[in-house]
This record gives C-alpha cells, sequence and structure tokens, in this order.
C-alpha cells in the first residue's frame, strides 16, 4: 500500500516479511475444495493461483498525526527464540525499512500492540549487550490490561518466553501503559475490543476530518475470513468469540466508506467490507 491519509492522519506500512503461505497452515477450515469458490475474488493480491497459496504478510502499521509518530504491532522481531522455525533466531532488515519509510527508532513516541500475540511484539524489544531493552526508547508502550493479565500468567506455548523477551523488558523499564480495551489513545484515534482471537484482543480505530479507518490486528488474518466468518485461525483462543466478534464486524462496517487495514493482509493491504449475499466480501 502507498501511504494512506485519512484527514490528518497518515498511515504507512513496513513489511517485515511478506510472501505465500499454505492456507490449512492457518485457517483448518481452508481446504482446496472449500477455497475453490473465492479463487474469483482473492485473486490476484491473496490469493495465488500459480502456487494455489494464499498471499499474506506480516506487517506494522506507521501511524502518522499531527502529535504523534506512532508503531501499531511490532512483529517478530530479531534474535528472539521461537518455537516456528521461521521466526527463530530472525536476523531482518526491519529497522532499515522503518527508517526508510522515514521513522528512527527515537521517533516513535508510541507504540501499541493489538494483542500479545508473537507477530506483534517482536520489535517491542531488541538485544543490546546480551539484555532486552525497548527498541523504541522515547515510546509510551499501549497494551490493554486485560490482554497483558492474561499473557502474564500463561503457560502456553512460546508465551513465557515472548513476555520474557518482548514484554516484561517494557514494563520493567516503566514504558508501558497498561489500559482499559476502549482507549482513546488520542483526539479521533482508540482502542475498538475485538475479543476471541485473544481475551484482550483490541483493533484500533482511526477518524480525522470525516474518513475513517480501522486497522484489525488478528481480527481476521486473511481477507477470506470475512466471507466464511466461521474459519477461525489455529491460534484463536475462543473459537466461538472469535467468529461472533467477526461477523459483528463485518456487520457493522459493510457497504460504508470505512477503509479496513489487515495487519496479515498482503498488498494492497486495504480495503472495504462489501455485503456479499448473507456474508461479505473484502474488496480492494
Ligand atoms: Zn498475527
Amino acid at each position: 500500500m502507498k501511504e494512506l491519509a485519512l484527514g490528518r492522519i497518515r498511515v504507512t506500512r513496513v513489511v517485515e516479511s511478506e510472501g505465500p503461505t499454505s492456507p490449512r497452515y492457518l485457517l483448518p477450515d481452508a481446504t482446496r475444495e472449500a477455497l475453490v469458490p473465492h479463487h474469483g475474488w482473492l485473486a490476484p493480491h491473496f490469493y495465488n493461483p500459480e502456487t494455489d497459496k494464499m498471499n499474506m504478510s506480516v506487517h506494522s502499521f506507521i501511524v502518522r498525526t499531527p502529535h504523534h509518530t506512532m508503531l501499531v504491532d511490532t512483529c517478530i522481531g530479531n534474535d528472539k527464540r521461537r518455537k516456528a522455525p521461521h521466526w527463530n533466531m530472525r536476523n531482518g532488515p526491519f529497522l532499515a525499512d522503518l527508517a526508510r519509510a522515514g521513522v528512527q527508532p527515537e521517533e516513535v513516541d508510541l507504540v501499541v500492540c493489538t494483542h500479545l500475540h508473537v507477530d506483534h511484539v517482536g520489535w517491542n524489544t531488541r538485544l543490546e549487550d546480551g539484555r532486552w531493552v525497548p527498541t523504541f526508547p522515547n515510546a509510551r508502550y499501549i497494551m490493554a490490561e486485560q490482554e497483558y493479565e492474561h499473557w502474564r500468567q500463561s503457560q502456553e506455548g512460546d508465551a513465557p518466553e515472548i513476555m520474557r523477551d518482548s514484554v516484561m523488558p517494557v514494563i520493567e523499564a516503566g514504558k508501558a501503559l497498561l489500559v482499559a480495551s476502549d482507549y482513546a489513545i488520542e483526539d479521533g484515534i482508540r482502542f475498538e475490543p475485538t475479543p476471541g482471537h485473544t481475551p484482550g484482543h483490541c483493533s484500533i480505530h482511526l477518524i480525522s476530518g470525516g474518513k475513517e479507518g480501522v486497522i484489525t490486528g488478528d481480527l481476521a488474518h486473511h481477507p477470506v475470513q470475512y466471507y466464511e466468518n466461521a474459519w477461525v485461525a489455529r491460534p484463536s483462543l475462543d473459537r466461538e468469540q472469535d467468529m461472533r466478534t467477526r461477523r459483528k464486524f463485518c456487520e457493522t462496517y459493510a457497504d460504508r466508506d470505512v477503509l479496513i487495514l489487515g495487519t496479515h493482509f498482503a498488498f494492497p493491504t486495504v480495503g472495504r467490507i462489501v455485503q456479499a449475499g448473507d456474508s461479505f466480501k473484502f474488496m480492494v
């Protein structure tokens, strides 16, 4: 996506990784047969007919306002020990790419996490002399308290390691702000609770100069889930709530002039939700 202007808010995407993904790796319901009816509206951006795979992305959004330089979600990060082989001990150029987008780490004054999964908190910290330190030294890190409380106590998968290297260093440095799930970050920018994927999962609602947008986090990993609301991603913790939240989100935003920014949606990443029969599609 090019830089997007919503009134006085400007949004840019910084990609950490983008490419073909096996559909069933993330969405067990997305069998080859089940996807066939969707090829037409998903190709070429979100489905590649040549590889028969979904196109997906891991990226951050830079959100610039007259008052703040904000980073929404911080991807996977470098040097982190992770169970998923392609996310383990990465050494990628994310900070150089951020600089190319015109942002030095010191300039970021707000970091916002939609939730605390591995691919949304990685660049919260970086390794310096063997210690994990906040990557953005002048930033407040905003996260939903409910989300933090859940993961602080979780022993699930990589959770203790992720908290130890990517969340606790920020808390211990006094840089975190734990907030309610409908917290107003600043004028026109607020958390919108979208629980299910994780208990305190939030989308980020943007409005300025009459223009409206929503950064969805993992409310949907792939546009096909706006049609198939019941396709729940493997890591979602409450399947029923995940489904219900997505359905309600579609009902709220369908056929409105609201730009939807998918946190794992491949280029061009931004589109609108439109009613399609009893369900919904995502159109760029
Ligand atoms: Zn994710």
